[in-house]
């Protein structure tokens, strides 16, 4: 059974056909510039020579109408016919209230994507686009929307309530949802399986680390917690988000610079986390070592402002568990990055946390990286977005 998973941008399109046989990748690809002039399509299938199509996209739909060509071309392609799809799998940004589950697409998804547009205005719309795209070149062929705020789902009240009037609850939906769901789900079924932890009652803290944070607890594979909020603004030091910020930082600056909260909320989102606080030297967190080592303070400070808040929401979920059996590493910064997860371990003795050095020098492998005699395991677990979608795409119609 093969899988097609999508993720739409508002200009992009990412693609994977995944064999579900042996969960292994046919294919996967890119469609960038769409709507705008220069489109183009790069399709890589496994185990043969990459092909670029340069080909106007005026829309999503025939970017979609590319991608199938592409999988069916004689030369470079990986299926004889699309009928060789059973499903596709699409990664939905927002699902507000309405769902806690992946769901087979229908006419009241639908509905309920765009009634969503307002919680997710960049993904949202792109994200019915593809879906819409997917069912007007493939009629028949079920569509399915896994939800990036699935997993925040299971958060009880008084994790995703704000300390708000209640009226906006009620009115407008405003609670924490958490994002990067679709991966702390994947990576916390994981570390379960790969740590060989009790699968009902595990307890888990996932640190996806990237350019975009955050962090969850879960228990049992069930969030109980996650750092990001109503946007993905709140929570961890990012590459350019701030994370956790005292909301009156806003005002001052609003007045003082004489800008709007919407210019705020932007350099919040585009000029902050560790591009910021190092002065402007980067958002990637490779050039922020590199300014570090070659003696940069401001690099070296937000280095360790990231690290220091991933630490004290690791104590936090720790408590809110009332325990912790297993810490797993993921996403760029996660996934290579021995340092940062290493200074991470290093806030931990108290938990009894001990990394094995030698273990911990490795990248983008699923390993235990702590000790034999660690209280917890600490473990570095590829993310794989994508498969998760696949998984859940042919639970849900197979
Ligand atoms: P996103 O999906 O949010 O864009 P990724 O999960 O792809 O982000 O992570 C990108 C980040 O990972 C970049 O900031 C990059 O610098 C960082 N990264 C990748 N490799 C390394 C490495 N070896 N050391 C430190 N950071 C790394």
């Amino acid at each position: 059974m093969k899988i097609l998973v999508i993720n739409c941008g508002s200009s992009s399109l990412k693609y994977q056909l995944i064999d579900m046989t042996d969960e292994s990748v046919l294919a996967k690809g890119l469609c960038e510039r769409i709507g705008i002039e220069g489109s183009k399509l790069t399709h890589q299938p496994a185990g043969k020579d990459k092909f670029v199509v340069e080909k106007a996209m005026p829309d999503h739909k025939v970017a979609i109408g590319l991608v199938l060509e592409a999988l069916q071309d004689p030369e470079h392609g990986v299926v004889k016919s699309t009928d060789e799809i059973a499903a596709v799998g699409h990664r939905v940004l927002h699902a507000g209230t309405k769902y806690c589950e992946s769901i087979v697409v229908n006419d009241d998804v639908k509905k309920v994507i765009r009634e969503c547009f307002d919680l997710g205005p960049l993904h949202n719309p792109a994200n019915l686009m593809g879906i819409e795209a997917c069912e007007a070149v493939m009629p028949g062929k079920a569509n399915v929307a896994v939800w990036d705020t699935a997993f925040g789902m299971s958060m009880p009240e008084k994790a995703y309530l704000y300390a708000i009037p209640h009226e906006y609850y009620e009115k407008y939906s405003i609670r924490r949802y958490g994002f990067h769901g679709t991966s702390h789900m994947f990576v916390s079924g994981e570390a379960i399986k790969f740590g060989e932890l009790d699968s009902e009652n595990a307890k888990v803290i996932v640190c996806h680390l990237g350019n975009g944070a955050s962090i969850s607890a879960s228990i049992g594979g069930k969030c109980v917690d996650t750092s990001m909020g109503l946007t993905p603004l709140e929570g961890l030091i990012m590459g350019t988000r701030s994370g956790d910020v005292d909301p009156a930082v806003c005002q001052f600056i609003c007045n003082k610079e004489g800008i709007d909260i919407n210019e705020m909320l932007n350099i919040l989102n585009k000029k902050s986390g560790v591009l910021g606080m190092s002065g402007g030297v980067s958002s990637d967190f490779r050039d922020i070592e590199k300014a570090k080592e070659e003696g940069n303070h401001l690099a070296d400070v937000a280095l360790q402002a990231f690290v220091y808040r991933v630490a004290k929401y690791i104590g936090a979920y720790t408590a809110a568990m009332n325990g912790v059996d297993a810490i797993a590493f993921t996403a760029g910064v996660g996934e290579n990055d021995k340092n940062t997860r290493k200074s991470v371990c290093d806030y931990l003795g108290y938990l009894g946390v001990k990394i094995d050095d030698e273990a911990n020098n490795v990248r983008g492998e699923r390993r235990v990286i702590s000790a034999a005699d660690s209280k917890v395991k600490v473990m570095l677990i590829p993310t794989n977005e994508e498969l998760a979608i696949a998984r859940e795409t042919l639970r849900l119609t197979k």
